[in-house]
Parts: structure tokens; sequence; C-alpha cells
């Protein structure tokens, strides 16, 4: 049913539809005598005691190199109020793994002041979850770069508050057993949880794009010492997994649920392959290396007197990078910044609108799609339209290296991008290439807490490893 992602009510009455196909009239209905005699359950329990489900992740034990982790909400993951609502939530002593308890009403997390104004966190999703028949309107997780998710736990609140990833990332980091500083917490609107953890924070690459420039020279993963060549999407990739089986979750009794989506996330750990994902990051690593020569051959290319080394491109690479940053606390509001938010949300809602199930979720979605669109095209021409709607539609484009135009430097603004580009990819591959060594000799140390699973329950290991060979970065 993991597999098929489907109920087992569904599976039940397809079954026994066959069995009336071939002639065979049942008397007894199976979905009823499998529910009545807990059959579900004690397979549940049967397949716990002879499959070892991973508690841990074998990688993220990489000595003075703190585990990355990712914090991000599902919102497709809701529940109906109605069901059973004598059974509002678990007891707290009963959550199964990797659940953890986060207590909403004893907390409001305020954003730290100085953040960026214009973001809310699960600000997309918001529209589409007021509804007041949902008890659940999302679920929270926080997972390693590798895909182990650390723990999680069902939002109850209308939209995502701060109160979630500030207490899962507590009790991801209580679960590993390292300081909360030794961690980097990678969230959309990491800049809004400010001093209220101690982990080092970063917000992940395209969401960067969205910041205001002082907040992403700041907080893109792309500038935070440390981070390698993670993008941050981990979550993206999970929830890609995961997202399918909402329909199912919605109208179960809340208990039943939480215990069918700890074993769809046992499930899921099982899929994970360390060994393919090391691989894919060594693969990465030598397109990083081939790219870097690209641009330094461009950067020769367009300044043909200079003849930079790669050395040199490096360092001054460091350099403008920092002026940069510092200019940019200095610079205030702009336009283009207000359009460059715009753009990475439309993008946001236009990835939702693809994805989406429910046609009332469909509309709302598509009726802010519109919405953003008139408001950047308004935006546009209350500037004098001097860029294209398609140049400010990408992020990466010189309209918006304009925002950073504030030291006169000999060089055109696309060779200062590039050697920028030069350096963040040669200290970011350097990074990348010690925390990997780490990472395959922590597998190499754990290769017992590997389970032995049946081969054919991991047949379709393949589909997902948690693995990405994307140019997201
Ligand atoms: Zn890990
Ligand atoms: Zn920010």
């Amino acid at each position: 049913m993991i597999n098929g992602i489907t109920s087992l009510d569904k599976a039940c009455a397809t079954i026994q539809n066959r069995r009336l196909a071939f002639g065979q009239h049942p008397q007894r209905d199976l979905y009823y005598d499998l529910k009545r005699y807990n059959t579900i359950g004690y397979f549940r329990q049967f397949m716990s005691s002879i499959v070892k489900f991973p508690t841990s992740c074998a990688m993220c034990t990489t000595g003075d190199l703190g585990p990355i982790l990712h914090g991000d909400a599902l919102m497709g993951w809701k529940h109906r109020a109605s069901v059973a609502p004598g059974l509002a939530s678990v007891p707290i002593g009963d959550l199964p793994f990797p659940f953890a308890h986060v207590d909403v009403a004893s907390e409001n997390i305020a954003p730290a002041s100085g953040a960026c104004p214009n973001w809310t966190a699960g600000e997309t999703s918001r529209i589409t979850t007021s509804s007041r028949k949902l008890d659940v309107t999302g679920f929270f997780i926080v997972a390693c770069r590798h895909g182990f998710i650390w723990a999680c736990s069902d939002v109850r609140t209308p939209g995502e508050q701060l109160v979630y990833p500030v207490k899962l990332l507590k009790a991801a980091v209580q679960r590993i057993g390292v300081p909360e500083e030794a961690v980097t917490f990678v969230y959309d609107v990491a800049c809004k949880l400010g001093n209220k953890v101690t982990s080092k924070l970063a917000v992940p690459v395209f969401h960067a794009y969205g910041h205001e420039s002082k907040c992403r020279l700041n907080n893109s993963i792309r500038v935070v010492s440390g981070t390698g060549i993670t993008d941050g999407e981990i979550c993206e990739r999970i929830f890609s997994f995961l997202r399918p089986f909402g329909r199912i979750l919605k109208e179960m009794r809340i208990d039943r649920r939480t215990r069918l989506v700890s074993h769809i996330i046992n499930m899921y750990h099982l899929r994970l392959n360390p060994d393919a994902w090391i691989k894919s990051r060594q693969k990465l690593l030598e397109k990083k290396d081939q790219l870097v020569i690209q641009h330094v051959n461009e950067i020769n290319r367009l300044q043909p007197r200079h003849e930079l080394s790669l050395q040199q491109l490096i360092s001054l690479g460091e350099k403008w990078l920092c002026e940069d940053a510092i200019a940019s606390a200095l610079r205030s509001g702009d336009w283009l910044q207000s359009m460059r938010r715009m753009v990475v949300e439309e993008r946001k809602v236009l990835k939702e609108l693809h994805r989406t199930i429910g046609i009332h979720q469909y509309r709302l979605l598509l009726r802010k799609a519109k919405k953003l669109a008139l408001e950047m095209n308004q935006l546009r021409s209350l500037n004098g339209n001097q860029y294209s709607i398609a140049t400010l539609r990408d992020t990466t484009s010189e309209a918006y290296s304009r925002l950073d135009r504030h030291v006169s430097r000999r060089f055109p603004i696309p060779v200062q991008l590039l050697v920028i580009e030069v350096y963040i990819l040669s200290i970011r591959s350097t990074e990348e290439r010690r925390r990997v060594n780490a990472e395959q000799s922590s597998l190499m140390t754990k290769t017992e807490s590997v389970c032995d699973f049946p081969e054919y329950f991991s047949e379709s290991s393949s589909s997902f490893s948690g693995v990405s060979d994307s140019e997201d970065e």
C-alpha cells in the first residue's frame, strides 16, 4: 500500500471486485474483517519486528563539521477535524519516531527584529488552509542534507509558525547528540529566527533571491561558510515522495494517522542509499570543477589584457563579495528588490499549482498567480518599463545586478559576477570535498547500523535515494 499510495479500504475494494469478476461471491467484507481483528496493526508490528528501521543517519557524524539540517512544511498534508473529534491528538508519550511534541499554545515566537519585512512563512499555502474544518493544516519536518528525517510534527496552526522550526530543530539536535551551535540550519525564512536558535542560519539558494540584498549577501546558503555545495532543497525532494499520501491521511483517525505517517517515514528511510548519495556528490563536484574552468576561460576571453590566474580571481572575488555585503547593509529598499521577491513568490505559486490535487485549491492558487502577475506588471510600468518582463522573471539576470553597482571597479558587471561566482564555487567545492570525505568515513564506521532488509522489499530503492544530480545549486 505504501508503494501503491492507496488506503486499506480501496485496496480491499479492488480485491473484492476482482473476485466478483471471476464469478466468486465473497460472503464477508474484507475491509471490515481486517479492521475488526486489527490485522493491519499486527502486520505493522510484524514488519517492525523483522525489519530494523533506521533511527539515525549514518552520515551525520562528521566530527568538527557539524550536521546541516533543513526545516520546511508540507502544506498538502491536512486532517479533517470532524473525524473522531474526541481524539484530538496522540498523547505525548505515545508519539512514534520521528514525531516530536511541539507545544503551540505555550509559546508565540515573534520574528527577529531587522529580518526581511516581506516574507511570511508558508505565505503561498496559507490562502488554502484557512478552513475551520481542518485541525491539521500541514506537516513540518527537520531533515539532514542526506534526506533523513530527524524530527517531524503536524502543523496545527493556520500557516507555518516559527514555533515549529525552533522546537523541531531542538528535538533533532538532541537526537543527533550534538550541541545546537554545531548545526547549520537551513530554512526559507531563516533570517526571522534571529537569536531564537543558536545554530548557524542559512536561506536555501533559490529562496534567497527573494530576500533583501543585505540578507541575501549574508544569509544565502552559498555565502554561509561550511555549507559546501548544499542547495538547501532536500525537503522539497522528500516532499515529492510524501505528498501523494495526503489524500489517504486526511480522513483517518488521528492516532492511526500518526502511526501510519511514522510507518511511511520508516519505509522512506529504507529507500535512502548512502553509497549512491556519496557517488552523486562526487559527480557533482566534478561538474563544479568544470564550471570553474569554463568561467575562468570566459573571464579571460572578456578581459584579454589581464590574464588573471585562478588564485588571483579567487582573492578578487572574495574582496568584491565582502564589499557588496557591506554596501548592501547601507542600502534601503529598491523597486527591483520588491520585484525579485514577487518573482520568487510567483515561481512558488506556479510550482504548487502544477502539483495541486483539489479544484478549490487550484482556483485559489490561480487567482494568487494572476494577482502577482498583475502587480509585477504595474511595478514594472511605474518604473519606466526599462526591462522586459522576461528579464525580470529571471532572478539571475543583469537587471538585478544593478543593485550591487555601487563601487567603481574597472571590470564590467558581467565579469564582476563571474569573478564572484568563481570565488564561491571554488570555496564551496573545497568545503564539500572535506565534508564528503568525513561523511564517507562516518559511513564506514557505522555499517553495522545498516539494516538487513530483504531484497524484495527494497526493490524500488533506486527510484528514490535522496540524490540530486540537478544543477539547482
Ligand atoms: Zn544525515
Ligand atoms: Zn531574509
